[in-house]
């Protein structure tokens, strides 16, 4: 069954999804699937993890779970029927998924849902979001109402 992402997702590197590595003592270096030890000195590698972009049509027997999840949306009708999701449904598992992908605590889902925030600072401080209105600084009446039309 297939499925396609609505998301970038990270993936262990493959054939299809080939990254980078470079040996952690001798020269050698390349790109492809998963390596564990380099080929030339058996070495540990290092090797990132291969983005999969948004659009990116998946096929496996456990697709129909990424659908589940809000990550993807179904591509055949055996991963429809097997993930089994209305469209609000589909809706509200994506927006959950992309609440906790942003690591909001629950105190703050009321004033991410308002638009008010998207996402923290490192130093834990809200990001606004283009509802943002509060604050330390004071805001432009003008600006807000620029907003509120583009809204
Ligand atoms: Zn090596």
């Amino acid at each position: 069954m297939k499925a396609r992402l609505l998301r970038d997702m990270t993936a262990w590197p493959s054939a299809a999804f080939p990254v980078p590595w470079e040996c952690s003592v001798c020269p050698a270096a390349g790109e492809g699937s998963l390596l564990t030890t380099c080929p030339g000195c058996q070495s540990p590698v290092r090797q990132g993890k291969a983005i999969q972009p948004k659009g990116t049509v998946l096929d496996g027997q456990d697709v129909f779970r990424l659908v589940q999840m809000g990550i993807a949306e179904a591509a055949d009708d055996e991963c429809r029927r097997r993930a089994n999701r209305t469209p609000a449904q589909m809706v509200a598992a994506s927006h959950a998924y992309t609440r906790t992908a942003l690591g909001l605590h629950p105190e703050d889902f009321a004033a991410y849902e308002a638009q008010e925030m998207i996402g923290y600072n490192p130093d834990g401080s809200f990001i606004p979001g283009p509802a943002f209105t509060g604050g330390d600084e004071e805001v432009d009446e003008e600006e807000v109402d620029e907003q509120d039309h583009e809204n």
